[in-house]
């Protein structure tokens, strides 16, 4: 798919844009007044594969912590971009903390949320000038759950007027987008320069998503910030984002994008960025780590062996891409296939650099493995996942491992 095209935005050493890969961003749950607590996440997020994180600077505690996790993120070797995200008070914690503005990499500001009235230019001015002064992009992010009261009122009033008004819905979508497209342009008219704007404007419905984001894509070429606000919870969540986002990033719209899950209690914040990065790889867009392909299992399949198998080839994958990666460069395009039957198994798995397929109900208890589309051996017996998985280790080092320095 062609990307859209747009300028490149440097948010510190990452760059944004259509020439670039679709960059994966997170954001912190914890206060961030709790320096600790706010570094362990991050570092949790950035492990799990985030290349930007964006904490909250709401208080002023929250301000002067930013520079300490920035520097115990340097002491632990992290260097990943921060973005601060700044509502009603950021004019004031910018201008009163240089530091943090210094510490940060690009700053969030919502316009419906910098100020109101007569104050919102003052404020949204004085926030781009901090951005001038210590040479930092923004990304104007509009929220409809924050939207510009004024503006709103503004758009309704033209729209009465119109001879064939539309419905309140299309005008809140139609002022999502023009508070953006006006904000960018304030932004520009008070010097930030054109390569230093990254806009995006989140609502919680796919359908008002495409709506939005093709309505920016056709007015602007600024690189654009994907993401549904509110997704949910559990499979909700990550299905209303799938959607979302697969949608626009099809069409070639969107340079980064985030996964807003309401994380279950117990479960891990990073669990965003693996939704992320599962959009990107299955859309094709990025290639983060091998991919599995299963079949699902039907009426021929009578064991739980299959299932089991199939996990522990996933589970395997994942313990050990940490390790492959640092030894094995380009092993996250390996492609492992586990099938379940004779039906599509030989066939599948001669698709897949490795695959193995297991005997369906009725066959002979044999298990047929397929190296580079070739029947390389067949397994049979209690140890069938243990050999598997010493053949899988084998093909990665041979076939990765070629381009690796000779060590002493
Ligand atoms: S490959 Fe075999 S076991 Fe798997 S879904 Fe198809 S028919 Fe069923």
């Amino acid at each position: 798919m062609t990307r859209r095209k747009t300028p490149t935005v440097w948010v510190g050493s990452v760059p944004i844009g259509s020439e670039h890969p679709v960059v994966v961003q997170s954001m912190t749950n914890t206060p961030t007044a709790d320096v600790e607590a706010t570094v362990a996440q991050i570092r949790e997020l950035v492990l799990a594969g985030s290349e930007l994180v964006r904490l909250t600077v709401n208080t002023e505690a929250a301000a002067r912590a930013v520079p300490e996790i920035k520097a115990r993120l340097r002491d632990a070797g992290i260097e990943v971009p921060l973005v601060g995200d700044f509502h009603f008070n950021g004019h004031l914690l910018l201008r009163k903390y240089p530091e943090t503005a210094q510490a940060l990499d690009k700053y969030r500001i919502n316009p419906g949320t910098v100020g109101a009235g007569r104050q919102q230019d003052p404020n949204f001015r004085t926030m781009i000038e901090v951005a001038l002064e210590f040479n930092k992009p923004v990304r104007i992010g509009v929220n409809w759950g924050s939207l510009d009261q004024g503006l709103l009122r503004e758009i309704m009033d033209q729209n009465a007027r119109r001879p064939n008004p539309k419905s309140a819905h299309e005008v809140l979508l139609e002022t999502i987008v023009e508070s953006a497209v006006r904000s960018a342009e304030l932004a520009e008219a008070y010097g930030l320069p054109h390569d230093r704007i990254i806009l995006s404007a989140k609502v919680s419905h796919a359908p008002d998503l495409w709506a939005v984001y093709r309505a920016l894509a056709r007015r602007v070429d600024y690189p654009l910030h994907l993401g549904l606000t509110e997704a949910g919870m559990g499979a909700q969540g990550i299905v209303a984002s799938t959607a979302g986002l697969a949608v626009l990033l099809s069409e070639g719209i969107g340079d980064t994008i985030r996964v807003s899950l309401t994380p279950e209690p117990g479960t891990s914040r990073a669990r965003e960025v693996e939704v992320a990065k599962l959009i990107l790889q299955s859309l094709g867009l990025r290639r983060f780590a091998p991919s599995v392909t299963a079949c699902p299992g039907c009426g021929r399949t009578t064991s739980t062996f299959f299932q089991e198998l199939a996990q522990t080839v996933q589970q395997h994958l994942e313990r050990r891409m940490l390790e492959w990666k640092a030894r094995y460069p380009g092993v996250e395009n390996l492609k492992v296939a586990v099938m379940g039957c004779v039906v599509n198994g030989p066939g599948e798995s001669k698709h897949a650099d490795v695959g193995i397929s297991l005997p369906g109900t009725g066959e002979a208890p044999r298990a047929p493995v397929y190296v580079d589309g070739r029947l390389y051996k067949t397994l049979q017996g209690p140890r069938i996942a243990e050999e598997f998985m010493e053949i899988l280790e084998a093909y990665v080092a041979q076939r990765f491992g070629r381009a690796q320095p000779a060590r002493d």
